[in-house]
């Protein structure tokens, strides 16, 4: 929830915690969130306001400069408080100042996020979020290929314009996925789930914190995704047990990205997991990291090389995409790495695909 502050054109962001949560548990999700920004160097909150009324538990936190006119804004917000919360729910509040832009945008979408705490806390929340983000981004290129065999103008785009997907070869994909979400991915992230519960930080991460964090993520599973690649097409036993399955389809269209084996699939969960717990990533930089490489892995096995596909925006060659893992499906001895290209360039195993 936001309140604008009539005297103000600073705005106030108003996390409200269920009436299960104690004013403990409030207390120490707010010190995390100052204890990370402490770590990271960042300035921290010199005075925590935090006043007991009404029911209501309300807390704020205000830099020393501002302190005055927190005071003041304390006062403008218990009245707003007491205005709109007509719910017995204890109310946490964090003060955001105009120079916090870039946390403040976020923080509206944080604020939407929390506000489904409890479905995202619940246990069937990760694999719902997989699945629907993965079919959300398939879904566009799946009518691309239906689109493209009656127009020539999206053809061209076709990178194989040669081999088209039936809903033959996309049915068994998708029971295929499906299949994996719930018996495989389901149980792990329920296990999960069950001893190490997610946290919900009251304070949105930054926004260059979230794009440096995402771009490192991005690094190290693309790092993390070449060895096991590497490994799995060198070693004969390795590549005909877990790998192959995975090599099916020369001509890869998206809904082949997960059409995998389950060690794979696990092998490939791990990965993506657990960098962002190894940074210490907020909950919403997580997501974000999730949702893009779900999405880059779909675009890769896409089997289109559009205008604005990610590697025509990354500059120098650097992000090989589409045609890079498209030509390892149709030559399989190179281009082991998933999105960059300096990794095959470091072990003489990158090819220049046909756009480059
Ligand atoms: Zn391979
Ligand atoms: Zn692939």
């Amino acid at each position: 929830m936001r309140i604008h502050s009539p005297e103000s054109p600073r705005w106030l962001s108003l996390t409200r915690y269920p009436v299960g949560v104690s004013c403990s548990q409030a207390h120490a999700l707010e010190h995390r969130q100052m204890g990370r920004a402490a770590r990271l160097g960042k300035r921290t909150s010199s005075l925590k306001l935090r006043i007991s009324k009404g029911g209501f538990l309300m807390g704020g936190v205000f830099p020393a400069s501002m302190l005055d006119k927190g005071l003041q804004d304390l006062q403008t917000s218990q009245t707003a408080i007491s205005m709109n919360c007509s719910l017995p729910d204890r109310v946490l509040f964090s003060y955001g100042m105009d120079r916090q832009r870039d946390r403040l945008c976020l923080q509206s979408l944080w604020d939407f996020v929390t506000a489904k705490e409890p479905w995202i806390k619940s246990p069937f929340f990760p694999v719902l979020f997989s699945f629907t983000a993965y079919m959300a981004f398939c879904l566009p290129y799946i009518v691309l290929d239906f689109a493209s065999i009656r127009l020539p103008n999206l053809r061209k785009y076709k990178i194989q314009p040669q081999n088209y997907p039936t809903l033959g070869m996309m049915v068994p994909c998708i029971i295929q996925s499906a299949y994996h979400h719930v018996v495989l991915i389901f149980p792990v992230t329920f296990l999960h789930w069950y001893w190490r519960p997610m946290s919900l930080p009251v304070m949105a991460p930054e926004l260059p914190e979230v794009l440096l964090e995402v771009a490192v993520c991005l690094l190290l599973f693309d790092f993390e995704y070449f060895l096991w690649h590497l490994l799995h097409h060198k070693v004969p036993w390795l590549y005909k047990t877990f790998h192959k399955v995975h090599h099916k389809h020369v001509s890869t269209f998206a809904l082949t990205t997960q059409y995998s084996s389950v060690w794979e699939l696990l092998s490939l969960g791990f990965f993506a997991a657990i960098n962002p717990v190894l940074l210490g990533c907020h909950p919403l930089t997580e997501m974000i990291f999730f949702l893009v490489n779900i999405w880059l892995s779909v675009e890769d096995h896409s089997g289109y090389d559009l205008p604005w596909s990610t590697h025509r925006l990354v500059p120098f060659g650097l992000y090989g995409g589409a045609p890079h893992h498209d030509l390892h499906h149709l030559k399989f001895k190179s281009n082991y790495a998933p999105y960059f290209t300096h990794w095959d360039k470091l072990f003489g195993t990158f090819t220049e695909s046909h756009s480059n």
